[in-house]
């Protein structure tokens, strides 16, 4: 059933009822210098912002991207390649899985001990993205290929709880 109704939304924009192209510029300011467009709206804990649609709160650099044109899906993970994560300049943003956000954050040298752990599943960052996001657990574990009770201990604290 679920996986039937997820092939069918899957090509589908997620913010297809919102025409918001408007709505993001007036929302964010450009930074000269390193091109990205500042959220001015509110912010998440970990510093992204937030935009309310139909009284949900949904991540601005989601739906930056989505109302530009790219083609996100609820399961797809949206990444900074600025590394600014209230940036919400389309172009600085891109369609990644958890493996590339990993590797990505390698890279940059952010990764915690804990994720460079063999296996971990999860590190800081995605830690406090699920604790910030309002998605549903369902949706959190596609995104992240990670299992729904994995998403739900973390959002209950049962889990990662020296993470704030
Ligand atoms: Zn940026």
């Amino acid at each position: 059933m679920e996986n039937a109704s997820n092939k069918k939304t899957r090509n589908r924009p997620v913010y297809r009822h919102v025409n918001s192209l408007d709505t993001l510029l007036s929302m964010s300011m450009p930074v000269t210098e390193s091109g990205c467009w500042i959220w001015l709206g509110s912010t998440t804990k970990s510093g992204y912002g937030r935009i309310c649609i139909d009284r949900k709160d949904h991540l601005a650099h989601r739906f930056a991207l989505s109302v530009s044109g790219g083609n996100v899906s609820k399961s797809d993970l949206v990444m900074h390649k600025c590394d600014n994560p209230i940036c919400v300049n389309p172009e600085h943003l891109q369609i990644g899985t958890q493996c590339d956000n990993m590797k990505d954050m390698a890279r940059k040298g952010r990764s915690s001990k804990g994720a460079m752990r063999y296996n971990a599943k999860l590190n800081e960052s995605i830690v406090k993205y699920i604790r910030d996001s309002g998605e549903h657990p369902k949706i959190l574990a596609a995104q992240l290929n990670v299992s729904r009770e994995l998403v739900r201990d973390v959002k209950a604290n049962k889990r990662w709880r020296h993470v704030a």
